[in-house]
């Protein structure tokens, strides 16, 4: 009789949600122009656990489009040992429910991970129904799994010296293990088992192309109130050599044909020195020319040296958290950017070519009308390929989260909201419904304009599919704005 461990690793069936992003766990199916990213959060799982010979099924029925019924199916010809499934801020009374119903069925051990399980606040806890879950990883994934695994298939450690989790005592109390602390050696953690991944889901918005991500650093040192990074991957960058990476965007295009990559940093050129060595090595090897990739950037520290290199290693857009055109609203934020700065970025793409995107954030708790205004004229000042204008949402867990809830602005619990469904009544100066009425006009009145609209047609005549895709985004766009 084969013993061997099973473990199932899943997003769920439902809307779409960027589960493996533990600082955003974007909404998709409410938001333009962008595409669902791969489940690498499972994939570091699956390869962990399958080095220490566990049996692995790694299953994202939620882009799939396949149902409840299809995981049952799953359920009961694989019979796991373990469930792990990701979870998220907005999703997680879905996500609870579904997991009781499954623990009735199947009695598996339960692990989540999230980011809303990071050294949470009790009180919050108390709001969920975990009744069945065995262990919350808050922290990274590929460092807690596969002791968790061995923990309790093999009786080997102890859960209360693996950090950034909470397991439960033997009083079936959750017990929060060390937070804040970050494991350094990126490098020798295998890359995420692409092999278990249906890599063709998750695409280049824009061609349909199948679309990598890879993780080249992790943390960010800057302070911005809104933001879960600073708490969960830590202030200080931990980077993987430029060598490693090179390695796994080889394995990708050798071995899965992948030839499109977004590189998932929080900020990518936040040291222009590793930028410059990862783009040389591009550059020289054979996968130049073959390769397209994406990243994000702040604006600060930036070189237009670094986004000239960015493009020629095969850097097809650049996305900046540029967020506001307000630099009192910068300032408050803690976002250690001016306008100017983003200004100058917007223009150096300009000048080189390099198509971006321009992330915005409006319903600061501070914000004015004037502030949204600002930051609309920005906007089009800036005149980025694409934008997004997400609400802020108070995380729990980020400083933002305590101005709201000190200033009576969250009108329910943060649980359950997202970017475009947010958790307060507005700013300290607007309602939410006039917040939202401002994101319907900026995002109208920039892609609606008949000059971006001819600009991004011209750019489409030799790519016929590029454009189908556009006019899909733009229509899901539009749709999206008029339902809320
Ligand atoms: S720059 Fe700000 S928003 Fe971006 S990852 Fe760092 S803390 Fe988060």
């Amino acid at each position: 009789m084969n013993d061997t461990k099973k473990v199932l690793l899943f997003y769920p069936p439902g809307a779409l949600f960027q589960r493996g992003e533990d600082r955003c766990q974007q909404n998709i199916d409410d938001g333009s122009a962008q595409a669902m990213r791969a489940c690498n959060d499972l994939g570091y799982a699956a390869a962990i656990l399958l080095n220490k010979g566990y049996e692995v099924k790694l299953m994202d029925y939620q882009t799939e489009g396949k149902t409840y019924e299809d995981l049952i199916r799953d359920m009961d010809s694989f019979h796991p040992d373990m469930l792990m499934m990701s979870i998220t801020n907005t999703t997680i009374f879905d996500d609870m429910k579904l997991i009781n119903d499954l623990w009735e069925k199947y009695h598996p051990v339960v692990v989540l991970k999230g980011a809303l399980f990071y050294d949470p606040e009790q009180a919050m806890l108390d709001m969920i129904d975990l009744a069945h879950a065995d262990y919350l990883i808050g922290g990274e994934i590929d460092f807690c799994i596969g002791k968790i695994a061995d923990y309790v298939f093999k009786g080997i450690g102890n859960p209360a010296d693996i950090n950034n989790i909470l397991y439960k005592d033997e009083n079936n109390r959750l017990v929060p293990t060390r937070f804040h602390v970050w494991d350094e050696d990126l490098d020798n953690q295998p890359f995420p088992a692409r092999a278990l991944m249906n890599n063709g889901l998750y695409i280049r918005p824009d061609t349909k192309e199948a679309m990598a991500t890879i993780q080249t650093a992790r943390g960010c040192p800057s302070a911005c109130v809104f933001c879960l990074t600073p708490e969960i991957s830590g202030k200080c960058v931990r980077f993987r050599s430029p060598e490693n990476v090179l390695a796994e965007m080889t394995e990708c295009y050798e071995v899965h044909h992948i030839r499109n990559f977004f590189f998932k940093a929080d900020t990518f050129t936040i040291d222009p020195e590793w930028v410059k060595k990862m783009c040389e090595l591009i550059i020289a090897s054979p996968l130049h020319g073959k390769i397209q990739f994406t990243a994000n950037s702040r604006v600060r520290p930036l070189k237009k040296e670094t986004l000239e290199l960015m493009k020629k290693a095969g850097c097809f857009l650049v996305a900046f958290g540029f967020e506001s055109g307000s630099d009192e609203m910068l300032k408050t934020m803690k976002k250690g950017t001016t306008v100017a700065e983003n200004k100058q970025a917007a223009k150096w793409c300009h000048e080189i070519g390099l198509p971006f995107w321009g992330y915005f954030v409006i319903g600061f708790p501070w914000e004015t009308r004037e502030h949204i205004l600002q930051t609309k004229k920005l906007v089009m000042e800036t005149n980025p390929d694409f934008i997004e204008v997400t609400i802020a949402l108070p995380f729990y867990g980020t400083p933002m989260y305590e101005t709201c809830r000190d200033n009576n602005l969250l009108e329910k619990s943060v649980l359950g909201s997202d970017f475009f469904h947010s958790s307060t009544v507005g700013t300290m100066h607007l309602t939410l419904d006039e917040v939202m009425k401002l994101r319907k006009n900026i995002l109208l009145s920039f892609y609606l304009r008949p000059s971006y609209i001819l600009k991004k047609m011209s750019e489409c005549v030799t790519q016929p599919g590029v454009f189908v895709q556009y006019v899909k985004y733009g229509l899901k766009l539009i749709i999206n704005l008029f339902k809320h």
